[in-house]
Protein backbone atom coordinates (compact mmCIF):
# COMPACT_ATOMS: atom_id res chain seq x y z
CA UNK A 1 0.00 0.00 0.00
CA UNK A 2 1.26 3.12 -0.91
CA UNK A 3 2.49 5.51 2.01
CA UNK A 4 0.53 8.70 2.81
CA UNK A 5 1.50 11.79 4.35
CA UNK A 6 -0.25 11.00 7.58
CA UNK A 7 1.58 7.83 7.66
CA UNK A 8 4.70 10.32 8.20
CA UNK A 9 3.05 11.35 11.29
CA UNK A 10 3.31 15.20 10.46
CA UNK A 11 1.82 17.86 12.59
CA UNK A 12 -1.79 19.37 11.71
CA UNK A 13 -0.53 22.47 10.42
CA UNK A 14 2.46 20.56 8.06
CA UNK A 15 -0.49 18.61 6.84
CA UNK A 16 -2.77 21.07 6.15
CA UNK A 17 0.14 22.84 4.03
CA UNK A 18 0.21 19.79 2.06
CA UNK A 19 -3.71 19.65 1.39
CA UNK A 20 -3.38 22.95 -0.10
CA UNK A 21 -1.01 22.45 -2.21
CA UNK A 22 -3.02 19.31 -3.41
CA UNK A 23 -0.02 16.80 -3.32
CA UNK A 24 -1.89 13.41 -2.59
CA UNK A 25 1.29 11.26 -1.47
CA UNK A 26 4.99 11.54 -0.67
CA UNK A 27 6.99 10.67 -3.56
CA UNK A 28 9.88 7.80 -2.85
CA UNK A 29 13.11 9.93 -2.11
CA UNK A 30 10.60 11.97 0.57
CA UNK A 31 9.14 8.60 1.84
CA UNK A 32 12.32 7.26 2.74
CA UNK A 33 14.64 10.21 3.61
CA UNK A 34 11.62 11.24 6.23
CA UNK A 35 13.15 8.97 9.08
CA UNK A 36 16.59 9.20 8.50
CA UNK A 37 16.32 12.97 8.61
CA UNK A 38 14.52 12.75 11.77
CA UNK A 39 16.90 10.10 13.35
CA UNK A 40 19.72 13.21 13.72
CA UNK A 41 22.04 10.92 11.78
CA UNK A 42 24.59 12.19 8.28
CA UNK A 43 22.40 11.20 5.15
CA UNK A 44 23.26 12.05 1.55
CA UNK A 45 19.57 11.63 -0.19
CA UNK A 46 20.12 10.55 -4.24
CA UNK A 47 17.55 11.06 -6.26
CA UNK A 48 16.35 12.49 -9.78
CA UNK A 49 15.66 15.93 -10.87
CA UNK A 50 12.06 17.12 -10.00
CA UNK A 51 11.34 14.11 -6.97
CA UNK A 52 10.55 16.83 -4.58
CA UNK A 53 13.88 16.89 -2.64
CA UNK A 54 13.37 20.07 -0.83
CA UNK A 55 10.36 18.89 1.24
CA UNK A 56 12.02 15.41 1.18
CA UNK A 57 14.85 17.40 3.72
CA UNK A 58 12.23 20.45 4.88
CA UNK A 59 8.98 17.93 6.10
CA UNK A 60 11.03 16.08 8.86
CA UNK A 61 13.02 19.22 9.57
CA UNK A 62 9.47 21.53 9.98
CA UNK A 63 8.54 18.49 12.15
CA UNK A 64 10.53 19.09 14.63
CA UNK A 65 11.42 22.16 14.77
CA UNK A 66 10.04 24.20 18.06
CA UNK A 67 8.84 27.48 18.04
CA UNK A 68 11.37 30.02 19.86
CA UNK A 69 12.39 33.61 19.90
CA UNK A 70 15.55 32.56 20.11
CA UNK A 71 17.91 34.96 17.63
CA UNK A 72 20.15 32.72 16.14
CA UNK A 73 18.89 30.56 13.24
CA UNK A 74 19.27 26.85 14.01
CA UNK A 75 19.34 25.64 10.23
CA UNK A 76 21.36 26.38 7.54
CA UNK A 77 20.83 25.22 4.04
CA UNK A 78 23.32 25.73 1.50
CA UNK A 79 22.49 26.12 -2.34
CA UNK A 80 24.74 26.70 -5.73
CA UNK A 81 22.57 29.68 -7.44
CA UNK A 82 20.95 32.38 -5.78
CA UNK A 83 18.08 31.30 -8.02
CA UNK A 84 17.60 28.27 -6.11
CA UNK A 85 18.19 30.47 -2.97
CA UNK A 86 14.57 31.82 -3.94
CA UNK A 87 12.89 28.55 -4.75
CA UNK A 88 14.10 26.61 -2.24
CA UNK A 89 13.11 29.39 1.02
CA UNK A 90 9.92 29.59 -1.46
CA UNK A 91 8.96 25.83 -1.26
CA UNK A 92 9.34 26.10 2.66
CA UNK A 93 7.00 29.30 3.17
CA UNK A 94 4.46 27.34 1.83
CA UNK A 95 4.84 24.30 3.66
CA UNK A 96 5.61 26.56 6.54
CA UNK A 97 1.99 28.30 5.95
CA UNK A 98 0.53 27.71 8.96
CA UNK A 99 3.57 27.42 11.39
CA UNK A 100 5.28 30.34 12.79
CA UNK A 101 8.73 30.07 11.15
CA UNK A 102 11.28 32.84 10.47
CA UNK A 103 13.38 32.03 6.62
CA UNK A 104 15.55 34.09 5.21
CA UNK A 105 17.24 33.75 2.12
CA UNK A 106 20.92 35.31 1.28
CA UNK A 107 23.08 35.62 -1.56
CA UNK A 108 25.76 37.50 -3.52
CA UNK A 109 24.87 40.51 -5.84
CA UNK A 110 22.08 41.54 -3.60
CA UNK A 111 22.69 44.45 -0.84
CA UNK A 112 24.70 42.72 1.93
CA UNK A 113 23.47 45.68 4.74
CA UNK A 114 19.91 44.90 4.09
CA UNK A 115 20.24 41.25 4.39
CA UNK A 116 22.37 41.80 7.49
CA UNK A 117 18.96 44.17 8.90
CA UNK A 118 17.05 40.94 8.32
CA UNK A 119 19.14 38.75 10.03
CA UNK A 120 19.29 40.57 13.23
CA UNK A 121 15.69 40.82 12.96
CA UNK A 122 16.67 37.14 13.99
CA UNK A 123 16.36 34.04 12.07
CA UNK A 124 15.13 30.39 12.25
CA UNK A 125 16.56 29.02 8.78
CA UNK A 126 18.60 30.68 6.13
CA UNK A 127 18.92 29.55 3.18
CA UNK A 128 22.48 30.89 1.64
CA UNK A 129 24.73 30.17 -1.43
CA UNK A 130 28.05 29.79 -0.14
CA UNK A 131 30.43 33.05 -0.78
CA UNK A 132 27.51 35.48 0.27
CA UNK A 133 27.27 33.04 3.75
CA UNK A 134 30.65 32.64 4.55
CA UNK A 135 30.87 36.56 4.06
CA UNK A 136 28.07 37.13 6.36
CA UNK A 137 29.21 35.30 9.37
CA UNK A 138 33.19 36.82 8.82
CA UNK A 139 31.88 39.91 9.30
CA UNK A 140 29.87 38.64 12.54
CA UNK A 141 26.52 39.82 11.03
CA UNK A 142 25.64 36.08 11.03
CA UNK A 143 26.27 34.10 14.17
CA UNK A 144 26.61 30.05 13.54
CA UNK A 145 26.58 28.87 17.30
CA UNK A 146 23.23 27.52 17.22
CA UNK A 147 23.32 25.57 13.84
CA UNK A 148 21.83 22.34 14.57
CA UNK A 149 21.29 20.98 10.99
CA UNK A 150 23.32 21.83 8.06
CA UNK A 151 21.70 21.02 4.56
CA UNK A 152 23.92 21.04 1.60
CA UNK A 153 21.00 20.82 -1.15
CA UNK A 154 22.56 19.75 -5.29
CA UNK A 155 25.90 19.00 -3.66
CA UNK A 156 26.42 17.57 -7.34
CA UNK A 157 26.31 20.70 -8.73
CA UNK A 158 27.90 22.86 -5.83
CA UNK A 159 31.05 21.10 -6.76
CA UNK A 160 30.75 21.00 -10.18
CA UNK A 161 30.83 24.96 -9.90
CA UNK A 162 33.96 24.84 -7.85
CA UNK A 163 32.37 25.21 -4.29
CA UNK A 164 34.73 22.82 -2.15
CA UNK A 165 36.93 24.98 -0.96
CA UNK A 166 33.41 27.27 0.08
CA UNK A 167 32.31 24.58 1.87
CA UNK A 168 35.09 23.17 3.87
CA UNK A 169 35.67 26.87 5.03
CA UNK A 170 32.03 27.19 6.27
CA UNK A 171 32.04 23.58 7.80
CA UNK A 172 34.89 25.08 9.98
CA UNK A 173 32.79 27.94 11.34
CA UNK A 174 29.89 25.65 12.25
CA UNK A 175 28.84 23.96 15.27
CA UNK A 176 30.88 20.22 15.38
CA UNK A 177 27.92 18.80 16.81
CA UNK A 178 25.39 19.08 14.26
CA UNK A 179 23.67 16.93 11.42
CA UNK A 180 24.37 17.25 8.07
CA UNK A 181 22.30 16.56 5.26
CA UNK A 182 23.06 16.08 1.58
CA UNK A 183 21.02 15.91 -1.19
CA UNK A 184 22.23 15.25 -5.14
CA UNK A 185 20.64 14.46 -7.94
CA UNK A 186 23.31 12.22 -9.26
CA UNK A 187 26.51 10.71 -6.92
CA UNK A 188 29.77 11.91 -8.53
CA UNK A 189 33.25 11.39 -7.91
CA UNK A 190 33.49 14.41 -6.37
CA UNK A 191 30.60 14.10 -3.99
CA UNK A 192 31.85 10.61 -2.82
CA UNK A 193 35.16 12.30 -1.51
CA UNK A 194 33.66 15.48 -0.04
CA UNK A 195 31.23 12.62 1.98
CA UNK A 196 34.52 10.11 2.39
CA UNK A 197 36.47 13.42 3.73
CA UNK A 198 34.27 15.53 5.92
CA UNK A 199 31.08 13.03 6.75
CA UNK A 200 30.76 10.19 9.48
CA UNK A 201 29.38 7.56 7.72
CA UNK A 202 26.10 8.56 6.62
CA UNK A 203 22.94 7.28 5.94
CA UNK A 204 22.66 6.36 2.00
CA UNK A 205 19.41 6.68 0.60
CA UNK A 206 18.90 6.52 -2.88
CA UNK A 207 16.01 6.10 -5.21
CA UNK A 208 16.99 4.26 -8.51
CA UNK A 209 15.26 5.93 -11.65
CA UNK A 210 12.53 5.02 -13.49
CA UNK A 211 12.83 2.91 -16.52
CA UNK A 212 16.33 2.20 -16.37
P1 LIG B 1 14.03 18.36 -6.82
O1 LIG B 1 14.74 19.16 -5.76
O2 LIG B 1 14.13 16.88 -6.57
O3 LIG B 1 14.44 18.73 -8.21
P2 LIG B 1 11.75 19.92 -5.98
O4 LIG B 1 11.85 19.78 -4.51
O5 LIG B 1 12.20 21.19 -6.59
O6 LIG B 1 12.47 18.69 -6.71
O7 LIG B 1 10.22 19.60 -6.37
C1 LIG B 1 9.77 19.62 -7.72
C2 LIG B 1 8.29 20.03 -7.76
O8 LIG B 1 7.49 18.99 -7.21
C3 LIG B 1 8.00 21.27 -6.94
O9 LIG B 1 7.11 22.08 -7.66
C4 LIG B 1 7.33 20.73 -5.69
O10 LIG B 1 6.45 21.67 -5.11
C5 LIG B 1 6.60 19.51 -6.22
N1 LIG B 1 6.39 18.45 -5.21
C6 LIG B 1 7.15 18.17 -4.13
N2 LIG B 1 6.67 17.11 -3.44
C7 LIG B 1 5.57 16.69 -4.11
C8 LIG B 1 4.61 15.64 -3.88
N3 LIG B 1 4.73 14.80 -2.85
N4 LIG B 1 3.58 15.50 -4.76
C9 LIG B 1 3.47 16.36 -5.82
N5 LIG B 1 4.33 17.36 -6.09
C10 LIG B 1 5.37 17.55 -5.25
MG1 LIG C 1 16.19 20.49 -5.55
Amino acid sequence: MQTTFHDLNLSTQLLNAIEDLGFTHPTPIQEQAFSVVRSGKDIVGIAQTGTGKTFAYMMPILRDLKFTEQKHPRILVLVPTRELVTQVVEEIEKLANYITLRVLGVYGGANINVQKRAILQGQDIIVATPGRLYDLALSKALNMKSIQKLVIDEVDVMLDLGFRFQLLNIFDILPERRQNIMFSATMTQDVDALITDFFKAPEKVSIAVSGT
